[in-house]
């Protein structure tokens, strides 16, 4: 362990947001702290609203009346830079603009001692251009906290050309002897979590724009099938589209316009309207007081068909067999022919999707009653299911199918006949994302499911859900995808190639 010896000195630069939360981190760890902004009064009015929300805290019982007086003790506001001269760390959380951290950053080495490991926490500027003027550039490490920094356990320890490897490792020790998840990553655009969660955003604004489903539909499929904790459309809305936008045009423009992260003429559109999510009262939903949450497309009760016929083995087919049977549904299993894993109800097919539309699999099939459904996080616990029909089929396979998830105990919601549907284009191009990140030495295999899961709480890293779903699914997804809409935004990683290559 090269973290940060408890009584060493902490130095924080900036008492905003993610200043004073880092200062809070590092001071219940037990290290004293430096307090600096350039904002007379800020460092007094910070330590002030923190002493409340602790105190808060104290009331309620979730700490102690010692731990709190402790925590403010070793915060100690410091009047100019040379009071930092006893650090061993300092963290800048300063204005994100790169010629005024250069600015500071020539300051601090100016007072700092050799030793001293310099953190960033910039959210987007490259570490390496930030240390180029720098007198030891190789002790200038992205040190980035997630917002809020006392609660997000990810921190992104981002080395850029220069940094010393022990400056890193110290700077990630330290992160974890604080009790976060710290993850390396090299300095590109976006780090890890802003690029690899590009496509949560970018397929669901894509769903809108071709009118496949509304935001209220996406996000309750996302949630209550895709597991996730917030929809795509709600978390831009809690962003700031304003934010999300100014993210994904700098990573697009950082990879030279690579279409894969191209952003949406919608999000323009919003951002132009000021329509900036809760902020300014209006994104995709209303936040106006008294306003009504649109409901997600529901399908009403459906007829039970006699009954489901399931062909093949899968850990899937098992869940959905118990559920279907708990729901009063004839159930029958059979090996699986030559159409693959189906359910057949009554003469209607319902299969996963494999990021064809139904009609264009059901032009190649033959198959005319053919239903798609999406990819769940957990069959056995999935409370939605996204269904979309052929445009080929007559009657009754929307409502079969219909009936047979809800005899699962699942609400549906049928969507026009996208590719992937919601859950598994998306999940495919996260994968995809993380795997190209990986291949490219952004961050490890196992980090980028740290990051994913523990800095926007994805309820499974790309990885252990891509190997879960199946590598060979995965690809398939996006290379139907790729062939659906003849471009190169879906085209699979070079990793993602090799790997299933190497399985099949
Ligand atoms: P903020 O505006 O809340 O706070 C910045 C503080 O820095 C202000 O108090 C300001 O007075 C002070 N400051 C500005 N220039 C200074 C200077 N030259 N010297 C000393 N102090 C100076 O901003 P924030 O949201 O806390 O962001 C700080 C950094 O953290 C930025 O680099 C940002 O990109 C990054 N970041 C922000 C978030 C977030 O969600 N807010 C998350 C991760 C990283």
């Amino acid at each position: 362990m090269a973290a940060l010896a408890r009584d060493r000195v902490v130095g924080v630069v900036g008492a905003g947001t993610m200043g004073i939360g880092i200062a809070q981190v590092a001071a219940t760890a037990g290290h004293r702290v430096k307090l600096i902004d350039a904002r007379a009064g800020a460092v007094d009015a910070a330590i002030a609203a923190l002493g409340k929300s602790l105190d808060g805290l104290v009331t309620k019982g979730k700490m102690t009346q010692d731990k709190r007086d402790g925590i403010l003790a070793r915060l100690e506001p410091a009047d100019a830079y040379v009071d930092f001269e006893v650090c061993d760390l300092v963290v800048e959380a300063i204005v994100e603009d790169m010629g005024i951290k250069r600015a500071l950053l020539a300051e601090l080495e100016t007072v700092v001692g050799d030793s001293c490991v310099i953190g960033t926490n910039t959210s987007s500027l490259s570490i390496s251009a930030m240390a180029k003027e720098m007198r030891a550039p190789g002790r200038l490490v992205g040190f980035h906290f997630f917002n809020p920094a006392p609660v997000m356990q990810l921190v992104e320890i981002v080395s850029g050309l220069a940094t010393d490897p022990a400056a890193a490792q110290i700077a990630f020790d330290t992160a974890a002897a604080w009790g976060k998840a710290p993850v390396h990553a090299t300095s590109t655009p976006g780090f890890v979590v802003n690029r690899c969660a590009r496509p949560f955003y970018a397929e669901a604004l894509r769903l809108i724009v071709e009118r496949a489903a509304d935001p209220a539909t996406i996000d309750a499929v996302m949630r209550e099938c895709g597991g996730f904790r917030m929809g795509p459309c709600e978390l831009m809305d809690l962003i700031g589209h304003d934010v999300n936008f100014a993210v994904t045009n700098a990573v697009y423009d950082a990879y030279f316009k690579d279409p894969r992260y191209a952003p949406s003429a919608l999000q323009a559109e919003m951002v132009a309207a000021g329509r900036l999510g809760r902020k300014s009262g209006r994104g995709f939903y209303d936040y106006a007081k008294g306003a009504k949450s649109p409901e997600p497309a529901t399908e009403p009760a459906a007829t039970l068909p006699k009954q489901a016929v399931f062909e093949g083995e899968s850990d899937m087919f098992d869940a959905l067999a118990e559920r279907a049977k708990a729901g009063g549904l004839s159930v029958h299993r059979r090996p699986a022919g030559d159409r693959g894993t189906t359910i057949l109800l009554d003469g209607v097919a319902l299969r996963p999707t494999d990021g064809r539309t139904a009609t264009q699999r059901a032009h190649d099939t033959g198959e005319r009653e053919l239903v798609l459904h999406d990819v769940a996080l957990d069959y056995a616990a999935a409370a939605r299911m996204a269904i979309a029909v052929a445009d080929q089929a007559r009657g009754e396979a929307a409502s079969l199918a219909t009936a047979f998830f809800q005899a699962c105990g699942m609400k549906v919601s049928l969507i026009d006949d996208a590719p992937g549907l919601i859950v598994a284009r998306t999940l495919a191009m996260l994968v995809n994302e993380a795997l190209d990140a990986v291949q490219q030495g952004v961050v490890s295999a196992e980090g980028v499911d740290v990051a994913m899961t523990k800095g926007v709480n994805y309820p499974k890293g790309p990885f252990a859900w891509g190997r879960a779903v199946g590598l060979p699914n995965i690809r398939a997804i996006l290379d139907n995808l790729a062939r659906h809409y003849g471009e190169d935004r879906y085209r699979a990683s070079s990793r993602l190639r090799r790997l299933v290559a190497r399985e099949t």
